[in-house]
């Protein structure tokens, strides 16, 4: 081709990347061992597996197949490191994860290539894009290393966190996870994907060559049937961090329930891209590009499902299938490609039955005119049209090149498709109009929304789902908590009140058994019978007139759906009263009135602290009865349920404080423009009180929970529900609206697992027994909804450090994440 012609076509000839120097790194180390205890260590069984470089198809090297031997070792170094590590101070971390930082920028072109070789990306991604992310992630994580005491007081590391990670982006998700744990004190065993070992092992000679303590980092290759369900079965882990498919992440979820192992899970998505008729739409065509192209689709956040305004879908759509014409499929180490090869054969396969699949069911499919390679596993990029909302390719994640497009007339119909999916990842808004968008992306279920941009990451900023995308997030101080634990877990209460009989239904009452009655100082006029006085001059006793509290729900007393009551004893073992048995149906009931409720999440800041300050009047009221009401259920002194009353009132307080300053920050990335993290409620939370204090337990479950602008269906506590029923009427005449707050009285742990089980809750807050705990846990993982639950552990109620503060403000908030770029 001569000079005349290169100006007629404009067509990029081949800019290619020497896979040399990687390949002789290859050769040099193969085959590869494990990373265990700063020592490269042949595997147990002595097997290895092919690393396959995917645009050939052909094996690129050996690594070893570790097993459950192997995962022993790896966790036993990763502990005794952590004795040294977890103290080591935070200056001398964030040293050692600057070095890291430094060393992946001193190999990046290294790490660049072979992340391709190994992966089939291409290396204009891994150089620009996954390189320099890893590196940034480092040096920013060096920095809560650095101020960790002083910005995390009261957290220390959780200990040996277990780290499984995808295919997809092997090195960035390996530094996503590792550079967080560092960071906080903890020390790792990190399982790569069976498909992309490589950068892996760089890494970890990266970690040898800076010099980091022996153990704090182990590297375990190998089959997710032998390394990773031995890594999150092992005893000694602490923590699983995991990033993949929904159903693996529901499978962890099982595994670890009622173990005590901290979670975080990052899983899939099927994320909108919503283009309004006012966007620039050759903006749009470049935002599709990178949201559905960008590494061949294999994103768990891309954009893979396009609604376009009804009246610009046509030109639209024109342009793009314009666009996808000039794309370039193929060798990945070609710097001017654009789209690389698929992870695996399997991978490919699955891409190409759902596309199958789309088009028996009637959507109609376009691909450019063009071929792929026929070696290696490649896809072309795919665009789909005429696709109902219902259809298996609309609904399931491809993880590949293939964008399905719908669609809308209206706002309010572009936020109800986009939100029709159990997925809740991420999002973008094309639009001129800057007050659409940021009417738009608050609604939104997605935990990153991006304004006229896509699939942007920085490490300030927290990158993580909702819904059945997992919990947890990954970047951004909120990040930063997925790696700690609150000091008092591990110190236990400091101290707790008496509770003298037992909670369990049916077990042996006081009054039966060993244990004595407990007189009470209860005052007379709670048990005085006053007199009737008829016209005749006789004096007949009066009985007290009965008062059977009913359940709350939607801000009315109703009566339980089973037509049952259960007892309610004093320590001495007399019955005081009375509550209704609720049952599914109640559950079911309440769960609804929440629904209902949650215009609640849009009622300014400002009037939900009202509404809480106007329920701690209503209670100071009526300060005398409720404290009554605790001594004549716990046994307790008068001054002790003075003091428990006073602390209910006192953190209502503090939470309409924080109703209006619990609000997020703006993180300024490398970029022109902001990330808003805002602080979003989390929907319905069921939450389930512990016994310890009856009316300050209560209080302090719900009031941080509608701070936030949550909903919720509480179950009080079992054994001392009556304070919680004498709330009805403080929050009747406190303005609040109705279905905010629903209670439901009963057996504690049929109840919540009946919450646990609703997949119209968002999140289960638990407070009972480890084995209640374990219950809860398995049964969230049918909707991946958050858990927070104590595993039998006590803490102290009245401690404003364990009872009340930030910790509760989290677990009522997911932050939300929208990029806001600005400038022409
Ligand atoms: P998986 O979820 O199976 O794998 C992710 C990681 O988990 C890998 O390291 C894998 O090991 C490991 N793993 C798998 N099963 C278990 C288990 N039971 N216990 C512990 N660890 C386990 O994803 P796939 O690679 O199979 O991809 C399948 C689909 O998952 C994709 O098509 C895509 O839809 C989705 N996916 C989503 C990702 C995301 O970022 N959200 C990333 C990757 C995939 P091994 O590699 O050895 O199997």
């Amino acid at each position: 081709m001569n000079i005349t012609e290169i100006f007629e076509t404009m067509d990029y000839g081949p800019a290619p990347e020497s896979p040399t120097p990687a390949l002789a790194w290859i050769k040099e180390r193969q085959p590869f061992g494990l990373f265990v205890n700063g020592q490269w260590v042949k595997p147990a069984s002595g097997q290895y597996l092919d690393s396959i470089n995917p645009s050939t198809g052909k094996p690129l090297t050996q690594v070893a197949a570790a097993n459950s031997e192997d995962v022993n070792a790896a966790v036993t170094a990763a502990r005794t490191a952590f004795e040294t590590w977890g103290k080591t101070p935070g200056h001398v971390r964030a040293r050692y994860m600057y070095a890291i930082a430094r060393h992946i920028q001193k190999h990046s072109r290294l790490l660049a290539v072979l992340e391709s070789l190994d992966n089939g990306k291409p290396i204009r991604e891994t150089r620009d894009i996954d390189i320099p992310l890893v590196a940034r992630h480092f040096y920013y994580h060096a920095g809560w290393a650095q101020l960790m005491a002083s910005e995390l007081p009261g957290y220390e590391p959780v200990g040996v966190v277990g780290q499984i990670i995808p295919w997809n982006f092997p090195l960035l998700m390996l530094a996503w996870k590792i550079a967080p744990a560092l960071a906080m004190g903890n020390t790792v065993v990190l399982k790569p994907a069976r498909y992309t070992p490589l950068t892996a092992l760089k890494f970890a000679e990266i970690v040898q060559e800076i010099g980091l303590p022996p153990g704090v980092v182990n590297i375990l290759t190998g089959e997710a049937s032998q390394v990773g369900e031995a890594l999150v079965r092992h005893p000694d882990v602490n923590k699983i961090a995991f990033t993949g498919s929904t159903d693996v992440g529901r499978s962890l979820r099982r595994a670890t329930a009622g173990s005590g192992k901290k979670l975080s899970l990052e899983l899939g998505g099927k994320s909108p891209f919503i283009v309004f008729d006012d966007a620039d739409l050759d903006s749009v065509v470049e935002g599709v590009v990178d949201a559905i192209w960008f590494n061949q689709g294999q994103v768990c956040c891309a954009g893979s499902r396009l609604l376009v305004q009804e009246d610009v879908a046509e030109r639209l759509i024109a342009k793009l299938r314009a666009r996808m014409e000039k794309l370039r499929i193929g060798d990945p180490l070609d710097k001017a490609v654009d789209i690389g090869a698929i992870v695996s054969s399997a991978q490919l396969k699955e891409i190409q039955r759902l596309v199958e699949q789309g088009v028996d069911e009637g959507a109609e499919m376009w691909q450019p005119s063009w071929a792929c390679p026929t070696e290696g596993y490649f896809f072309p990029p795919t665009l789909f049209t005429n696709v109902s909302p219902a259809t298996t390719i609309a609904q399931v994640e491809i993880f590949g090149p293939v964008l399905v497009s719908m669609t809308f007339r209206t706002p309010a119909e572009a936020v109800a498709l986009a939100n029709n999916t159990r997925y809740g990842l991420a999002a973008s808004v094309w639009s001129e109009n800057i007050n659409l968008s940021l009417d738009v992306a608050p609604k939104l279920k997605a935990g990153t929304v991006w304004v006229n941009c896509t699939n942007l990451f920085d490490a300030s900023s927290g990158f993580g789902g909702y819904r059945e995308s997992g919990f947890g997030r990954e970047g951004g101080k909120e990040g930063l908590y997925e790696y700690v634990r609150p000091a008092c877990e591990t110190a236990g209460p400091a101290s707790t009140p008496s509770s003298k009989f037992p909670i369990a239904k049916g077990a042996v009452h006081p009054s039966n058994g060993s244990e004595p009655a407990i007189g009470t100082s209860l005052d007379e006029d709670e048990r005085t019978v006053s007199e009737f006085e008829p016209s005749n001059g006789s004096r007949i006793a009066l009985p007290a007139i009965d008062r059977t509290p009913k359940m709350f729900i939607n801000g009315k007393q109703v009566r339980s759906d089973s037509g049952y009551s259960q007892d309610v004893y004093d320590p001495a073992g007399r019955v005081i009263g009375q509550v209704g048995e609720g049952n599914r149906k109640d559950i079911r009931n309440a769960v609804e009135a929440a629904h209902a409720a949650s215009g609640w999440a849009s009622s300014t800041t400002h009037n939900r602290a009202q509404i809480l300050y106007y329920i701690a009047e209503n209670l100071s009221v009526r300060e005398g009865e409720f404290a009554r009401r605790i001594v004549q259920q716990t046994g307790r002194s008068q001054a002790d349920a003075i003091t428990e009353v006073q602390a209910a009132i006192s953190r209502l307080f503090s939470y309409a404080a924080w109703a209006d300053k619990f609000e997020g920050v703006v993180h300024r990335p490398p970029l022109r423009g902001v990330v808003l993290a805002m602080e979003e409620p989390i929907g319905v939370i069921g939450m389930a009180c512990p016994d310890e204090y009856p009316l300050l337990d209560f209080v302090s479950l719900v009031a941080p929970a509608i701070a936030m602008g949550n909903t919720v269906v509480v179950i009080p506590s079992q054994q001392s529900p009556l304070s919680a029923t004498d709330c009805y009427q403080v929050l009747e005449t406190s303005d609040l609206p109705d279905g905010v707050v629903n209670i439901v009285t009963g057996d504690r742990d049929m109840l919540s697992q009946v919450l646990a089980d609703h997949d119209d809750v968002e999140a289960m807050w638990y407070f009972g027994s480890a084995e209640g705990c374990k219950r809860v846990e398995l049964a969230s993982a049918s909707n991946m909804k958050r858990t927070w639950v104590n595993y039998g552990h006590p803490r102290n109620w009245l401690d404003p450090i364990q009872g009340e503060g930030e910790e509760f403000l989290r677990e009522s908030t997911q932050v939300k994440n929208i990029w806001v770029p600005y400038g022409d």
